[in-house]
């Protein structure tokens, strides 16, 4: 009897043990402070090419005295859900000036962006209904799904004119369906066909999402989201923002009809029964909003940078996205390789983190370069000879 406990865990020694196998474990590290541009690792200071704080606001001066100012006023954490004492002004301030922004009628605050995409997905669809999802959409949309109970259903990566045949064929069998896309792909850093999927939806009936978690702040005029630059923001049902990116804060969105979010709040799951962001949190990312609005050379310095990093690894030989985005995808193929890669450039001096399955399809390993608005050219410039170093290094014939 004493040793069963063991003997019911045994599958967790063999699942750690396959990982490690496959090259697939990952070890948290604690790291240290960063300034956006660079992080401390180890006692060194690294350039940052690992985070997603694409405007370089999560460690702002004037976000951090925000914060501080919203902690001293109203205590750290929210202590409550929204519906019950959680919703506090910094949240109200917060969602209103969202919906102003995304240029939307209303706004609805989660703890997380992941939060958001389940919550959403679990109002808007259940058994009877169908989610269609692009098969590289980010794990929380899958969540949703699978939460809601609807039909998941998944089309090849950007392709809408197969998403259109399946509907064809398949629509009938559904109450309700519910498109779902990333705005800006987070491993990949491509950009979905947005006006056909909006036209898609139209012709189907379907409700159609964009998550926009990498797009705010960074694609569209001011930052809006990939659905504003297409101008189909309109006809975007849900459009679900992150504050944890660009933003460099914490905290999730959903921006649409006043009827929408009504209902939303009243049947996302993730809303009413998960406490609130802690209200510094909405302050933080209310000023970061404010700065990324009136210092767009923050949004054209990493236009900049992400066309001409991207035009040296192009020129290396690598596949990149049209149009160029501060993700950068640099495929190797197998997760040895791609950690192999990651350590090199860590001793040379730059943290590019290595993606692997499951994040990434299998075969899909890559380094994800993410550039933010602190990198200069020089950064940007080193990082790609250093890239250059290895791949010669790799294959001493090529040079
Ligand atoms: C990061 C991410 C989320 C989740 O946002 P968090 O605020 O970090 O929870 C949702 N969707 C996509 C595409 C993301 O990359």
């Amino acid at each position: 009897m004493s040793d069963q406990p063991r003997a019911t865990l045994d599958w967790i020694d063999t699942a750690n043990r396959d990982r490690a196998d496959q090259h697939l474990s990952r070890t948290l590290q604690a790291r240290g402070p960063s300034t956006g541009r660079t992080i401390v690792d180890g006692g060194r200071a690294l350039l940052n090419f690992a985070s997603n704080d694409y405007l370089a606001l999560a460690c702002d001066p004037r976000v951090i005295e925000a914060a501080t100012h919203a902690a001293r006023t109203f205590g750290w954490g929210a202590g409550a859900s929204p519906a019950v004492v959680g919703w506090k002004l910094p949240h109200q301030e917060l969602a209103q000036e969202l919906a102003s922004f995304e240029q939307a009628e209303a706004c609805l605050l989660f703890p997380t962006g992941f939060a958001a995409n389940q919550g959403a997905i679990q109002a808007l669809t259940s058994p009877g209904d169908a989610l269609y999802l692009d098969r590289l959409a980010h794990a929380s949309l899958v969540s949703g799904a699978r939460a809601s109970g609807a039909a998941l259903r998944v089309y090849p990566h950007l392709d809408h004119a197969r998403l259109c045949e399946i509907l064809q064929r398949e629509r009938c069998r559904y109450r309700r369906v519910l498109i779902a896309t990333e705005g800006l792909f987070s491993m990949d850093g491509d950009q979905p066909p947005l006006p056909q999927l909006s036209h898609i939806a139209q012709h189907f009936d379907c409700m159609l999402l964009v998550d926009e978690a990498h797009a705010t702040g960074v694609v569209g005029p001011e930052g809006r989201g990939a659905a504003a630059k297409h101008q189909v923001a309109d006809s975007v049902h849900v459009r679900v923002g992150t504050l944890s990116k660009a933003l460099g804060s914490l905290g999730g969105f959903v921006v649409g009809t006043r009827a929408l979010i009504t209902h939303v709040q009243h049947a996302a799951p993730t809303f009413l029964y998960s406490t609130s962001l802690p209200p510094a949190a909405a302050a933080a990312a209310r000023e970061a909003l404010r700065i990324s609005r009136s210092e767009p050379w923050r949004r054209e310095q990493l236009l900049a940078l992400s066309g001409h990093l991207a035009e040296r690894l192009t020129r290396l030989g690598w596949n990149l996205p049209e149009p160029p985005s501060p993700i950068l995808p640099v495929h190797l193929g197998s997760p040895e390789r791609t950690k192999a890669w990651s350590d090199a450039l860590l001793q040379a001096g730059f943290l590019v983190p290595a993606i692997r399955p499951p994040t990434v399809p299998r075969g899909g390993a890559r380094l994800r370069i993410s550039l933010n608005a602190a990198h200069t050219s020089a950064d940007v410039e080193a990082l790609a000879n250093a890239i250059a170093q290895l791949r010669t290094r790799e294959n001493p014939s090529h040079d």
